[in-house]
């Protein structure tokens, strides 16, 4: 691990945005000093003060993001102050507004004090992996400087950023290729202000990709009006670059997953086809089944992700599918719904104990059928995620990665083509925590997660191990090919430099591969153990390096 807090090492554009940004602070502080004299001398005091909270708001956001933490948050606490003036009915005293003039003058004292401290948690890099296969990712930032700093950051994860002053300019863009827009939920304040909510649904109207708000402060309201304008996520200002890094590749994935399966048993075959057209229409993939016994096989083959059960059909009822399916394991969590005209309730109380989740009435409107089976199919997928992935990365948890690797080495072995495994081992991780503390050691951890996922491709199969370990599955591709990716991912990571309050750091990782051409015949326990062998080689040899296990 390198420790670097000399400005020398410092990227230099991330320097000279800072530069820009803490020139400009100092006229933003005189001005801010200008409106508080407004509001000491104006007849019209209330219009003053709004100009001036304003002015502090946007203040408190940005500053803490280049690293001005004292200034971001005395601005947040003094925007606070003036908010309630704003709220009382009472009119402000004179000497309360001496004393916002004084506490005013504190500020630029701030600057000084925080002049010394980088940037707030995130990271810098001076690599911009960014190709033409990465995410595309719309930036709508008011503040220029602030956007260039955020989209610089985001670039050192491999993403490709575009930035855009306000929706509108991006609106009268292409945005064909886009795959995410992380939004300034004030972007364009004047015209927010007054309903935040329908200005931001109407605009975001035309978006098809997921979005994410970000703001200077966080409450029910502001959540909620991201909620209400289609928002996947928020998030506060200072950014924590890492986890909005994290965040992004988690909402673009899940775009990735593909077509909802629905499988659909009725015996009436118009309603069958009517489902099916809707559902297929709407974009999901549909098996439809008219004779109830053929229920386990189908199932088997298909592996739907939702069943849709008529509840009254000739030879046996829906719930007595729902009990069989549920005799099954594998089965126990599978969605199901029963299409049903029943309005006796015992008849539906029964239904449901015997395995079903709920009801889709006859006659059944589009719409709702879309949503529900879509809603459905999102939640289990959630819950599978939840279940199969480690919380701080997205990465397989350790058994299944291990199970992932049996699975490609059966297909490998199938094909013929060769497969190779990674272990990757974060270098002397223990003094990250012991310095940095566990919180950012997380930190650190998380980002090795979101690179993977992005220096790697969608077939790849990617794990956390253990703790600081990770485990990388690559069918296609042998030792040759998997060392020159890994090593390009490896140079990436150790360009990330994460930031603490006082300092900045960068940590670098080791890696061992081993691969089925030069050992052809493995289980996958063994090629773990010769790719842990070769990252024993990488940590003997300095660390920081790939190791390829040797063919015999
Ligand atoms: P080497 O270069 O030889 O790999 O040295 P190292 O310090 O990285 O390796 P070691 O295995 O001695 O230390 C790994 C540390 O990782 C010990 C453990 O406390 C820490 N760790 C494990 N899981 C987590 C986690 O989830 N979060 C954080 N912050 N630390 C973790
Ligand atoms: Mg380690
Ligand atoms: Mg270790």
């Amino acid at each position: 691990m390198t420790d670097s807090s000399s400005d020398s090492q410092v990227n230099s554009k991330l320097n000279k945005l800072r530069s820009a940004y803490r020139s400009r602070l100092n006229e933003e502080l005189e001005r801010i000093s200008e409106q508080a004299q407004e509001a000491h001398t104006h007849d019209d005091r209330g219009e003053a003060l709004a100009k001036l909270r304003h002015r502090l708001h946007k203040l408190a956001g940005s500053a803490g993001t280049f690293g001005f933490h004292q200034l971001g948050n005395h601005a947040r606490y003094l925007e606070q102050q003036v908010q309630r003036w704003i709220n009382q009915s009472e009119p402000v005293k004179p000497q309360e507004l001496e004393q916002l003039n004084k506490e005013l003058s504190d500020l630029a004292r701030h600057l000084g004090s925080d002049e010394a401290m980088s940037s707030a948690v995130g990271v810098e890099s001076t690599e911009q992996s960014a190709d033409s296969n990465s995410p595309a990712i719309a930036l709508i930032e008011r503040d220029s400087i602030l956007a260039d700093y955020i989209a610089h950051q985001l670039e050192s994860f491999g993403f490709r950023v575009q930035s855009y002053q306000d929706p509108h300019e991006l609106l009268n863009n292409d945005q064909g290729g886009m795959d995410l827009l992380l939004l300034d939920h004030r972007a364009g304040a004047s015209e927010v202000a007054a309903t935040p909510t329908d200005h931001w649904k109407a605009l975001l109207r035309e978006v098809a990709c997921p979005v994410i708000f970000m703001g200077g402060h966080e409450d029910f309201q502001v959540r909620l009006e991201a909620v209400r304008a289609g928002a996947e996520g928020y998030f506060v200002k200072p950014l924590n670059i890492p986890n909005v890094a994290a965040k992004i590749t988690r909402s673009i994935r899940k775009r990735r997953q593909g077509e909802e399966r629905v499988l659909i048993i009725d015996d009436d075959v118009d309603l069958l086809a009517y489902l099916d057209t809707v559902l297929t229409h709407a974009g999901m993939t549909v098996e439809t089944l008219q004779d109830p016994s053929h229920l386990l096989d189908r199932t088997s083959s298909f592996q739907p992700e939702l069943v849709l059960l008529d509840l009254h059909m000739p030879e046996v009822s829906g719930d007595e599918l729902a009990a069989m399916l549920r005799q099954f394991e594998k089965w126990n969590n599978l969605p199901i719904l029963y299409l049903t005209q029943e309005q006796d309730q015992q008849e539906r109380a029964h239904a449901l104990m015997r395995g079903g989740d709920d009801f889709i009435n006859k006659p059944v409107g589009e719409e709702f059928l879309i949503k529900t089976c879509r809603n459905r199919v999102r939640r289990l997928r959630d819950m599978q995620q939840a279940i199969a992935l480690d919380g701080l990365t997205g990465l397989l948890r350790h058994a299944n990665i291990k199970d992932a690797l049996e699975t490609e080495l059966q297909g490998a072995a199938r094909s013929g083509n060769p497969l190779s495994v990674v272990m990757l081992d974060i270098d002397h991780f223990k003094h990250v925590n012991d310095t940095y503390g566990h919180a950012l050691g997380d930190v650190v951890i998380s980002t090795v997660g979101t690179l993977l996922t992005q220096h790697f491709r969608r077939s790849d199969r990617l794990g956390r191990y253990g703790g600081e370990e990770f485990v990388a599955v690559l069918p296609n591709c042998d030792a040759n090919a998997a060392e020159r990716l890994v090593n390009r991912l490896r140079e990436a990571f150790a360009e990330i430099k994460f930031v603490d309050r006082e300092t900045s750091f960068s940590c670098s990782l080791s890696a061992g591969i081993a691969d089925t051409r030069n050992f052809p015949g493995l289980m996958g326990e063994q090629l773990l153990e010769l790719a842990d062998a070769a990252l024993y080689t990488s940590k003997q040899n300095g660390r920081n390096c790939v190791s390829v296990a040797p063919a015999q």
